[in-house]
Formats: structure tokens, C-alpha cells, sequence
């Protein structure tokens, strides 16, 4: 049995998937934590042990064995327990838009491939860039945040070198300037777009780390002053470790002076587009040429679903290119391969249709506001705790802070910070995450989920703060112990 989905198959499809479905939804009833705590070793030797060239076991033992493998191990995040990582729970609609694109499959690189399809993308690009506030904005879906910086660096690059006779005269001398607090895909793009390996040039920050606009323009003049050129800026809104906001408005001034290309990442901010309270954190942003969306972190859409949208239309058009068999320069068809760096194309942009047609795009906003609102409360709890010392402040909805009651010395406290996230994790009880702030570690939630109250974020804390005691008082029995031996 071949098991083609088609009409002959149809009652197997609604049967096959009706059974998976039930299945998760079974999970979901009965899963508590937010993942089972196996070790990496465990969970290797688990896929190890099936063999991929053994004989065949048809479709119903097949999701079986997913469910018992795969989904009984899988990280959840959906509970309140799950804290670490820019990952948030996904809404129903999506969830179902999902199925159906798995099932009807479209590309949308051409329209005789994905017919309404390619509108459908076209029109969630053309309301995101109306929300951004571009006039005759103009995107495409990508893969990611990662490939949605890449794209834009990319357009930014080719606009550096329009015109320019000598490109590999001038390649070497294009600079992008970025914070610290940038996502690590702007050093990885300029290395995939053959600039120089000090082409990114990190600019001055204050204490939150956001770029210092009154340092920009020197920034700027220092590179051209030392023969480089400016390609592009960077402006984070909603940097991955803190959740602050570059000044935007600020940010595009000093770019505007310098004629500069601004490109801004708002791959985590991108919910305050549509936030009712919370959008003028994103003031400026419509000056910029470039901007980097990510729905499947703050618009609770299922990876992979994120966009690069462009101030002006025609700034996409560097990367078109023109194939007998798919989009012919005589073609008068729309096509969004022209616009794209990839052929054959996911229709991700049905899950946020679906969503905005759903729930509104105020329904969402609210949704955010939301986990910025706890977020806030959170701060407010760990500053008051004895045992926990928070570090620094969000705009958005992440919280950065150490375990280190009395008695606990800074280099202790630093030590404990991998320690009581590997300890969490072993449990499976709770996820958080740990990152490195002013040269310091420190313990990271990121908090996306709106059902999720303080009580819920608390009972992290009080999970953190009996690994931590755990801990301390492991090391205090330690060091008793050669003590004693010593003597
Ligand atoms: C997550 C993130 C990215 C990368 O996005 P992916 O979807 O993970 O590829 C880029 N920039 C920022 C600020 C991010 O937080």
C-alpha cells in the first residue's frame, strides 16, 4: 500500500489523522511537565535502537510508535512550567490552518502553484507592512528570523554596491554596525554575504544594552573616516536576552543623516504591532528599509512563520531571477519566487490569515500585552525577594536574575546559575533558560504564554530557589567534608 493522499485515500486520511490527533490531544489532557526528564544518552539510544532499513510496520504502528517515542519526550511549550527560549503556545486556528496546508501542499513560489495562495501571501505581507507603517511595503515569508536578517542584510549589501563597477573592490570595505545585544545571525549573515570578518562594527550601548543614538552618527563617521562604508544598521526591537527596544525613531535620524540602510530586527518585538497599549515602543520603526518579523514568537504561530518586509517594493528586486521553466521575463502571472531566497516555498502565511480572521488582530495584540503585563509583576517579585537578585529590566517579557540569598558570594552565585538549570531540566519539572549579561551568567525566563499567572511563574521561582538551596547546601557539605579531611 502506497498510501497516497488523494481520493482514494480519503477515509484513511480522515481516519489516520483523526487517531493522531486524538492521541496529541491525549497528551496535552495528561502531560504535566514540560518535558520527561530523560538524559541526552537515554534519548539517543532510544532513536538508535530503531533501525530505518528494517521492514516496514504501516502507517497505525508508525504514529504509535511516534507517540511513544517522539511526543512522550517531546518539551511542551504550552505549560506554565516552560520558561526558557522564545518559544511560545499556539493558537487553535493556526494549529488547524497548519493541517491543512500539510495536506494541500502548496508552493508558493509561483501562482500556478499555489493559485489563491500566492494572494492570500501577498495580503498578510501588505498588512504587516500597513501595521509596520509602510505606504507601499512590500515582503515575502522566510524560514525565520535568521533568514528573514539574512534577506535584508542581503538587500542591504546590494544596495551598498548598486552601481558600483568593482564590486569585489568594495565588498571588503562594507561595515554593518549592530549592538552587543543583536542577534547572532547579523555576524553570521555577514559572513554568508563575503563581507570582511570584522565587518561588523558593535556599536556603544547604555545598561540596558540598547544602541546609544548620540553615539551612532560618531560610530558612522569613525568607518567612513577609516575607508569603509556603512551598509547597514541594525536596530534590535526587542533584543533576544532582555527584551529591550533600540530608540528607534533616534536610531533612523542618525541614519537618515549618514544615508544609511536601517534594518530592523523586531523578530521578538513584532507583537507590539499589534499590542493596543504598547505599539508606540515601536515608534520609528516605519523609517526603517528593512524590517524582520517573526510570528512564531510573539503572534503564537507554530514554526516556522516569519517574514522580511521592505519599506520600498522595488528594494526586493536584487533577488529575482528569471527561470525558462518557472518565471519567465515575459510572464505576466504574480509570483512571489522573484522575491524570495527560496524555490518551493511552505504556505505559511494561511496560519497567520487564519489567525487574524480568528481571533483579530486586537485579540492577539491583547494576548501579548498580556505576557508583558505579567512580565512586569514577575520583575516586581523577584526584586523583592531576599534570595533572587534581578538584573536589569524588559520592555518586553523576559526576566534575567541569580539565585543568591545571604551567605552566597558572586562567584558562587554564578557557578549555581548552569547548575540549577541543568538541575531543572534533569527534573523535567521546569525549563529556564541561562544566558550571559555584562560578563555575568545569569537565569532566564522568557514568558509568552498569556494563561500563565504570577502564582504559575512563582512556583518556577520556588523550583529555582529549592535547586539552588539543594545546592548550596551540597557544596556547604562538600567543603565540610575535606575540611574534616584536611584535618
Ligand atoms: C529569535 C531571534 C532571531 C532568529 O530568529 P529564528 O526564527 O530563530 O531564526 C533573530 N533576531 C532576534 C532578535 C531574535 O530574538
Amino acid at each position: 500500500m502506497r498510501e497516497l493522499l488523494s481520493s482514494v485515500t480519503a477515509d484513511q486520511y480522515t481516519e489516520t489523522v483523526h487517531r493522531t490527533v486524538d492521541r496529541v490531544a491525549t497528551r496535552l489532557r495528561t502531560t504535566t511537565q514540560p518535558f520527561s526528564g530523560a538524559t541526552p544518552a537515554q534519548l539517543r539510544a532510544l532513536v538508535d535502537a530503531v533501525d530505518l532499513d528494517g521492514p516496514a510496520i504501516g502507517t497505525p504502528a508508525a504514529l504509535q510508535e511516534v507517540d511513544e517515542l517522539v511526543v512522550e519526550h517531546a518539551v511542551w511549550f504550552h505549560l506554565p512550567t516552560y520558561a526558557a527560549h522564545l518559544n511560545c503556545p499556539v493558537v487553535l486556528p493556526a494549529v488547524a490552518a497548519e493541517a491543512v496546508l500539510a495536506a494541500v501542499n502548496p508552493s508558493v513560489d509561483t501562482f500556478d502553484q499555489s493559485g489563491i495562495g500566492t494572494f492570500v501571501e501577498q495580503a498578510v505581507v501588505a498588512w504587516t507592512a500597513r501595521r509596520i507603517g509602510f505606504a507601499h511595503g512590500d515582503g515575502i515569508f522566510t524560514s525565520g528570523g535568521t533568514q528573514s536578517n539574512l534577506h535584508g542584510l542581503l538587500l542591504a549589501r546590494e544596495h551598498a554596491l548598486a552601481g558600483v563597477p568593482d564590486r569585489g573592490a568594495v565588498l571588503p570595505r562594507l561595515r554593518v554596525v549592530a549592538s552587543a545585544s543583536s542577534h547572532f545571525s547579523v555576524q553570521k549573515s555577514a559572513m554568508l554575504l563575503g563581507l570582511a570578518p570584522d565587518a561588523v562594527v558593535l556599536a556603544p550601548v547604555d545598561a540596558l544594552g540598547r544602541l546609544r543614538p548620540d553615539a551612532l552618527a560618531a560610530t558612522l563617521a569613525g568607518i567612513r573616516a577609516g575607508g569603509g562604508l556603512p551598509m547597514a544598521v541594525v536596530a534590535t526591537a526587542g533584543t533576544t536576552d532582555r527584551g529591550c527596544v533600540d530608540p528607534l525613531a533616534a536610531v533612523a535620524d542618525a541614519c537618515d543623516q549618514d544615508g544609511t540602510w536601517l534594518h530592523v530586527d523586531a523578530a521578538y518585538g513584532c507583537g507590539l504591532l499589534v499590542s493596543p497599549t504598547r505599539r508606540h515602543l515601536l515608534d520609528g520603526i516605519e523609517r526603517a528599509r528593512s524590517v524582520t518579523v517573526d510570528f512564531h514568537k510573539s503572534f503564537f504561530q507554530p514554526v516556522s512563520s516569519s517574514a522580511l518586509v521592505v519599506r520600498d517594493a522595488a528594494d526586493l528586486a536584487p533577488v529575482a531571477w528569471h527561470a525558462d521553466y518557472l518565471n519567465p521575463h515575459d510572464s505576466d502571472e504574480p509570483n512571489q519566487v522573484d522575491k524570495s531566497l527560496q524555490t518551493t516555498r511552505r504556505f505559511d502565511a494561511l496560519k497567520l490569515w487564519t489567525t487574524l480572521r480568528a481571533l483579530g488582530a486586537d485579540g492577539l495584540g491583547t494576548m501579548f500585552d498580556e505576557v508583558v503585563d505579567l512580565t512586569a509583576a514577575v520583575h516586581r517579585w523577584v526584586a523583592a525577594d531576599a534570595d533572587l537578585v534581578l538584573v536589569g529590566r524588559s520592555d518586553l517579557s523576559t526576566v534575567l536574575f541569580r539565585y543568591q540569598p545571604d551567605g552566597v558570594d558572586d562567584a558562587r552565585a554564578d557557578a549555581l546559575v548552569p547548575q540549577v538549570r541543568a538541575a531543572l531540566f534533569g527534573s523535567g519539572r521546569a525549563l529556564v533558560a541561562k544566558t550571559v549579561v555584562d560578563g555575568r551568567p545569569c537565569l532566564k525566563l522568557t514568558l509568552l504564554n498569556p494563561d500563565v499567572t504570577l502564582d504559575d511563574v512563582v512556583d518556577v521561582l520556588e523550583l529555582v530557589r529549592a535547586a539552588g538551596a539543594a545546592l548550596v547546601e551540597g557544596d556547604d557539605l562538600l567543603s565540610a567534608d575535606a575540611t574534616v579531611v584536611a584535618r
